[in-house]
């Protein structure tokens, strides 16, 4: 019986297992910065705005994503099959989170890193549908990013499957 179970599961079970709420995705630019007087990419002093206050600043599809931990459909993303050399920022904040030398190329439709800058992000527990889970946050703003996960490549072994929409990258040839 308990083989039948775990047959079923492993039958039934999403590559990726995030669960998604669909948000779509309308637009190439994540946020406008103009609009966003948080942003910044070289101030690190934590952010502590209300989520009222980001409704206002923030596109509606980030805003469902970073602040109300929605996830983008699969394979819709911008960043899902891209490897420009560059930086990806928290498109809420500007905060750095990752270097595209940690980026792999995964089949669960997410863009997928192995390693995030220490320094930009922070985990927290997340039970939410039944799963558990470790939910990434930015350090700066504290919105939600996506999971991490352990079943990435070496060196690490971890899979940090995150949002296009919460990501802003920026190459190296605008540097
Ligand atoms: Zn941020």
């Amino acid at each position: 019986m308990k083989f039948l179970i775990s047959i079923i599961i492993l039958i039934f079970l999403p590559s990726c297992t995030q669960k998604y709420q669909p948000v779509k995705t309308s637009s190439m630019e994540n946020t406008d910065a103009k609009n966003n007087p948080y942003y910044s990419r070289t101030d690190t002093t934590q952010l502590n705005v209300s989520n009222e206050e980001w409704k206002q600043i923030l596109a509606p599809d980030l805003y469902a994503i970073a602040r109300e931990a929605a996830t983008e459909r699969a394979f819709t993303g911008k960043y899902n099959e891209f490897d420009e050399v560059g930086d990806y920022y928290c498109a809420v904040c500007g905060n750095h989170l990752f270097r595209s030398t940690s980026k792999f190329s995964s089949s669960c439709g997410w863009p997928s890193f192995f390693e995030a800058d220490k320094e930009g992000t922070y985990y927290k527990r997340d039970v939410s549908y039944g799963m558990e889970r470790v939910e990434v946050l930015c350090k700066r703003c504290d919105s939600h990013l996506g999971h991490v996960f352990d079943d990435g490549p070496k060196p690490t072994g971890l899979r940090y499957c995150m949002n296009s929409i919460s990501l802003e990258f920026v190459p190296d040839s605008q540097k």
